[in-house]
């Protein structure tokens, strides 16, 4: 019997589209997309739902998460609320952190980001000596447990002490790649050597082909900038594409014409951006007494100049950021508001969150909508996605691989042939 289903009438998101338009989408049996078009014909034994009134776009994707840390802020203190006390206050945890703990607390927070409508994740997990690989070990298990409902990507993030100790760093990154680590990860601005650091981390991404996503300038210091030495090794190392950013809050602090030309550069280098606009607005600036900077990056500068910015979720409810639901609509909306975007960048916005994360994840023709793509696919009441972004939705349906995974398709009727 077939599992085929028609979703006739919904206002649609095509892939590469940016405005959406009335069509029908077949999902076939292998849970993939089958057709998107007008009036689509529905083969005898299919279901049909009717989406009148329905908006449909490819699931949301967060590029950037830390799930291994996600709900700690009961049980780690961070009284200064800055950066340095969010990282102090969790070394103390991460001596006693389980392989069970860590497993437990993301899937509760992938629970919630599915039911929002996320449908990739790309998760930071903490290498650090108080832990070592327990958190790869742990998200290794919950990349497996949920694979029907999220495609979960790990980043090994060498952070803390450990990016003072490059020899064991290298064997700890050694060891997270046979543990088949997605994407090679850290923060050099901890390591007391952050230049040896960064080549250390570009040698182990090129050498067993992983992508490098980092943690980049997240501080307010125009003379601690590594940004430039990340486009460089990008360039010497072939990487273009391959390398993306998170943070890159200092260039908030530079003067626009050394914004251009670091733009310039990440375009040249292929190296992407991804705003994280929660960390930055509680972490950072804290200690200026008048006009509290925001801490996010030249999101509009950097889209302007052509580089691929995404917008993430970053820490959910840990000492790092003690709020976060998992709705990265939320998101999109603060990046918008944090980084001054226009009342025509509503759709920029959406594609922070949806097209653009997809693309730095390297998710590939899977994602989207279109024939063929993996049918994981948001549905909500909203007009378009302009509207998903300025107000949201009243209700979310979320279909990954074709099947329901939270709310439910409003009617589904068996077609007789
Ligand atoms: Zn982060």
């Amino acid at each position: 019997m077939t599992k085929q289903v028609v979703l006739q009438g919904g206002t649609v998101l095509r892939t590469g589209s940016l405005t959406s338009e009335q069509l029908d989408i077949a999902i076939g049996d292998d849970g993939r997309i089958l057709g998107v078009g007008p009036a689509l014909a529905v083969p005898p034994g299919a279901r049909r739902a009717d989406m009148a009134g329905k908006l449909i776009v490819p699931g949301l994707v967060d590029a950037h998460q830390h799930l291994d840390k996600s709900r700690t802020r009961r049980r780690v203190v961070n009284p200064s609320g800055t950066l340095a006390g969010a990282a102090a206050g969790y070394k103390a945890y991460a001596e006693t952190v389980t392989r069970d703990d860590i497993a437990a607390r993301a899937l509760q927070t992938i629970e919630a980001c599915v039911a929002y409508g996320t449908v990739a994740i790309r998760s930071h997990t903490n290498i650090e000596p108080q832990s070592e690989l327990r958190g790869i070990e742990a998200m290794v298990d919950v990349r497996a447990a949920c694979v029907d409902k999220l495609t979960l990507q790990i980043v090994a993030h060498v952070t803390s002490d450990a990016t003072r100790m490059l020899p064991e760093a290298k064997a700890w990154l050694l060891g997270a790649v046979a543990r088949g680590v997605d994407a090679i990860g850290g923060v050099p601005a901890f390591s007391d050597q952050p230049l040896a650091f960064l080549d250390m981390v570009f040698a182990i991404a090129a050498d067993h082909g992983l992508p490098l996503d980092l943690h980049i300038d997240e501080h307010l210091d125009p003379d601690a900038i590594l940004l430039d030495a990340v486009i460089e090794r990008t360039r010497r190392h072939h990487m273009g594409g391959r390398v993306a950013v998170g943070h890159c809050s200092a260039l908030s602090v530079l003067p626009p014409e050394r914004v251009r030309r670091f733009a310039a550069g990440l375009v040249e280098a292929g190296v992407a951006v991804i705003t994280l606009p929660a960390a930055n607005l509680f972490l950072l600036g804290r200690d200026a007494s008048v006009l509290p900077p925001r801490g996010v990056t030249r999101v509009r500068e950097l889209l302007a100049a052509g580089v691929p910015v995404a917008a993430a979720s970053d820490n959910i409810q840990d000492p790092f950021v003690p709020t976060g639901s998992g709705d990265l609509l939320e998101i999109a909306r603060w990046t918008l508001l944090a980084g001054q975007l226009g009342l025509d960048d509503l759709g920029a916005a959406f594609r922070m969150v949806s097209s653009t994360p997809a693309a730095i994840m390297g998710l590939g023709a899977d994602w989207g909508l279109h024939v063929g793509a993996r049918a994981d696919l948001l549905i909500t009441d909203a007009a378009d996605p302009d509207d998903l972004v300025a107000s949201g939705a009243m209700t979310r349906t979320v279909i990954v691989g074709g099947r329901v995974v939270a709310g439910k398709l409003p009617t589904i009727h068996p077609h007789a042939a």
